[in-house]
């Protein structure tokens, strides 16, 4: 047996009929259809020389075709490694070194850029798939499918996700069979999914929200998805009607929310919003609520854990939190000694079950340090727990401030800021300074005007009479927006970078 396989198979078995995936411009793909491409491509990789635990780099625009190819190369046995379409060679030449895949699957434009970057001494094919299913991976298919799943078992790895790279240098997260499987069949019966449902799949395929948590899902349930090759308001708002779910980042709902033509009457056939991978603002919770009549429900996770925590699909959803810790996922808030702290107290969160990764690849230091030997994974996401057991997230530890040698928590000051009148959003940062090792700085993003002196000062007001003196900015930086990921997370990397000769 096929660990994963066989239970992302089992809807194809039953009604191999239904739909899965309805495409903009192009003919539907039911799941007897995607399964069958699938098992051909398993052939098409083994005859190129997979072997069980070799790895398949896939750098691909996003096509159900490349569903396909994450299917087939489970079904071989492999190792699933995607990677971000934004990658550069450079990039790309990083991970294919870190990886060593045997086989890597790029774009038929990128062909000659990325064929030469596999390590030298490593014996390596690539071939190509284009965003409308063309490319040589196609030109090998046999004519029928006739593949029997490799046996993997549980424990067996079934791909490697680079993380986004927002605090440093991407890993890779190593994931099992059991990994995935438990936590999407776990995520299906928590949200309710089944074949009635329809889900809006606008997300890219190369991270874990896309894949392992909308792919995944509407596998193991059955559903149909409308397949969108990427995110396009447009497009969702003319898919609302018939669909019942979507998942998105943030950035999704606000932009949906510039729409005039987002309407209850829109969304009366929805059951389900969810955001995840960043937070999402308060306001856009509310405003949501207003437009549409639905509560989002918000949910935490990461390339090495999955999913940890949702809000619940029957009770209270509270915006600014990301509710409780799912079913099978132990979750503890701890302090710098490991030792969990009080309700209402910042710590950091550690979580453990059978979601947790496996290790980082080629990185047993950083493993050591991040999983205990008793499977406590240390996510670096700073967290306060209410007596209710909802989760709040107040930042990541790396981007905690520490000025003067004062603990400053970046959120408490955005929170503040974004709550005022005539601000969009803001970001908080420690920027390097002679006197406090680092000073706090914010970048704000104001409504209409680029530099508004009523704004700013009504922000200098709000943080004196709030915060302690040294929580305090030290200086308030208009932006139009902040720099954002596909994931739509803040990258604050970057915004230290933009800003660090500022003090001296
Ligand atoms: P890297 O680990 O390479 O620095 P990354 O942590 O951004 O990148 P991902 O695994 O894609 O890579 O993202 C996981 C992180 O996303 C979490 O650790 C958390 O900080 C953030 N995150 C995910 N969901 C939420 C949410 N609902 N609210 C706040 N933060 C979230
Ligand atoms: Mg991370």
């Amino acid at each position: 047996q096929n660990h994963l396989l066989t239970r992302l198979a089992r809807h194809a078995a039953l009604t191999p009929d239904h739909l899965f995936a309805e495409r903009p411009g192009r003919a539907g793909v039911s799941y007897g259809g995607l399964f069958d491409l699938a098992e051909r491509i398993a052939t098409a990789l083994t005859d190129a020389g997979l072997t069980p635990g070799d790895r398949v780099a896939v750098q691909v625009e996003k096509s159900t075709e490349a569903i396909a190819l994450y299917l087939g190369t489970v079904m071989a046995g492999g190792i699933f490694l995607p990677l971000n379409t934004a990658y550069t060679g450079p990039e790309v030449a990083y991970f294919l070194n870190d990886a060593t895949p045997r086989i890597v699957v790029c774009d038929p434009a990128r062909r000659d850029e990325i064929a030469p970057l596999s390590p030298a001494g490593t014996q390596t094919t690539t071939l190509t798939l284009a965003e409308d299913g063309s490319g040589t991976l196609m030109d090998a298919l046999p004519a029928q499918a006739d593949f029997a799943a490799v046996p993997r078992d549980a424990d067996d790895l079934a791909a490697i996700l680079y993380t986004s790279g927002t605090t440093g240098r991407s890993k890779g997260a190593m994931l099992s069979h059991a990994n995935l499987a438990s936590n999407s069949e776990m995520l299906r019966d928590y949200w309710r999914f089944d074949r009635e449902d329809v889900l809006i799949h606008a997300l890219p395929i190369f991270h874990t929200h896309g894949l392992f948590v909308a792919t995944n899902v509407a596998l193991l349930s059955g559903a149909s998805t409308v397949f969108l090759p990427r995110f396009d308001p447009r497009a969702i708002l003319r898919a609302m009607p018939r669909a019942t779910a979507l998942m998105g980042v943030p950035t999704f709902y606000t932009r949906l929310l510039a729409e005039p033509d987002l309407t209850r009457d829109l969304a009366a056939n929805m059951r389900l919003f969810i955001s995840g991978s960043a937070p999402m603002l308060v306001d856009t919770h509310r405003q949501w609520q207003e437009r549409t009549g639905h509560t989002v429900l918000e949910r935490y996770g990461m390339t090495e854990t999955n999913m940890s925590t949702s809000n619940p699909y029957d009770h209270e959803r509270r915006p600014g939190t990301v509710g409780l810790p799912l079913p099978g996922v132990e979750l503890r808030i701890v302090d710098d000694t490991g030792a969990e702290v009080p309700d209402g107290d910042i710590g950091t969160i550690q979580v453990r079950g059978a979601n947790v990764f496996q290790g980082y690849w080629q990185m047993p230091e950083k493993t050591a340090e991040e999983l205990s030997p008793d499977g406590w994974f240390l996510t670096g996401d700073l967290a306060t727990r209410d007596t209710d057991g909802y989760i709040t997230i107040v930042g990541r530890a790396k981007d905690l401030i520490i000025t003067g040698g004062f603990n400053v928590y970046p959120k408490e000051i955005e929170s503040l800021i974004d709550d005022l009148p005539g601000v969009i959003e803001s970001a908080v940062i420690g920027i390097p300074h002679p006197d406090f090792g680092e000073a706090v700085v914010a970048i704000v993003v104001p409504e209409g005007d680029a530099n508004p002196p009523e704004t700013e000062a009504a922000i200098w007001a709000a943080l004196a009479q709030n915060l302690a003196r040294f929580k305090q900015p030290k200086r308030i930086i208009f932006a139009p927006d902040l720099p954002r990921n596909t994931m739509g997370k803040v990258q604050k990397n970057a915004l230290r970078d933009t800003h660090d000769g500022m003090f001296f």
